[in-house]
């Protein structure tokens, strides 16, 4: 091991041991019912550096519902199949409103501010399910998610799924209220069994801080040498994830942590230091904006101690 993997090691260890200490944990998510039923004591943290050195802590290999974090994922697929004609019906600005807000919506005549609160979630799923049959479209994506993390295991919790789809009534607000101003183009009922079934995948700190390495690597993936996307669009997926990726609490999280990073209510938050390290963090307790509390402490952490913010050390 050299100086650099053994220093990472020991500063994701440092943390881990910190953050199973504190005990200003947040809450965890209850308006999906299955979501309720996780430990709350969890934490994990995986680190995969340049060279494809991993440092783990923790619960590193729990499987948790990642969520909001699919997003990411879900429009870079997107992006790969319709291209710049996506932002025809996803805008790219901060909300500064709650994930799952419907207000902003009517202003804005049925365009969602950005592709990450869960109206542009839902718009960015429709593109990618239009032409397929919305199993056709899973599958698409789950295997998307496998071929990135490099693990054909990883699968979709249908429980969570099935739990989200029975008390989903704000996301069929948003779906059918996009409809009526012609944002979605497939029956909205596909649509939003589509964005249930991807938010309810399951992954491991290990198996997200493995499919991030695109982001953190100017859109190759390492274990092909190949690119997922272009480079310019892997920095611009990437500031989206700055400005956007954790809804009203998306200029704090860049404030304190500086770096491109998406979360999911599942407790789970992605993010990257360009060029250097792709992360995926994980404490199911969350604070008022829906953002892992735990996990935006350890990824502050991370980042000062080991000078990555992308404002400069
Ligand atoms: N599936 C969740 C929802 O639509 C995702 C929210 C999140 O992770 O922030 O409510």
């Amino acid at each position: 091991m050299n100086d650099t993997a053994s220093t990472l090691d020991r500063v994701v260890r440092e943390i881990a041991d910190e953050m199973r200490q504190r005990t200003d944990r947040g809450e965890v998510a209850t308006y999906i019912p299955e979501l309720a039923r996780v430990d709350p004591g969890a934490f994990g943290l995986v680190v995969v550096d340049a060279s494809g050195y991993v440092a783990a802590a923790g619960d590193c290999d729990t499987p948790f519902s990642i969520q909001s974090i699919s997003k990411v994922f879900t429009l870079t697929l997107a992006l790969g199949k319709v291209g710049d004609k996506l932002w025809e019906r996803v805008g790219r600005e901060p909300s500064g409103s709650p994930f799952n807000s419907i207000v902003q919506l009517e202003r804005e005549r049925g365009i969602p501010r950005n592709p990450f609160i869960n109206a542009g979630a839902i718009a960015v799923t429709d593109c990618i399910l239009s032409g397929h049959q919305p199993r056709e479209a899973l599958g698409e994506i789950l295997r998307f998610m496998q071929f990135l993390a490099d693990d054909d295991s990883i699968t979709i919790d249908n429980a969570v799924a099935a739990s989200e789809q029975r008390h989903g009534y704000r996301n069929s607000a948003l779906a059918n209220y996009m409809k009526s101003f012609g944002v979605l183009d497939n029956p909205v009922e596909f649509t939003l069994g589509v964005y249930f079934h991807h938010c309810a995948i399951a992954m491991s700190c290990r198996q997200l801080a493995m499919a991030g390495r695109f982001l953190a690597q100017f859109g190759a993936n390492p274990s092909t040498g190949l690119a997922v996307v272009q480079r310019e669009r892997a920095r611009r997926i990437n500031a989206l994830m700055l400005t956007c990726g954790h809804y009203d609490g998306s200029g704090e999280f860049a404030y304190r942590v500086g770096l491109p990073g998406k979360s999911g209510v599942g407790g789970g938050i992605i993010a990257n230091a360009p060029g250097k390290a792709s992360i995926a963090v994980w404490a199911p307790g969350l604070d008022a904006s829906g953002n892992s509390r735990l996990g935006q402490i350890a990824l502050e952490a991370l980042s000062k101690r080991l000078g990555w913010s992308i404002f400069g050390a």
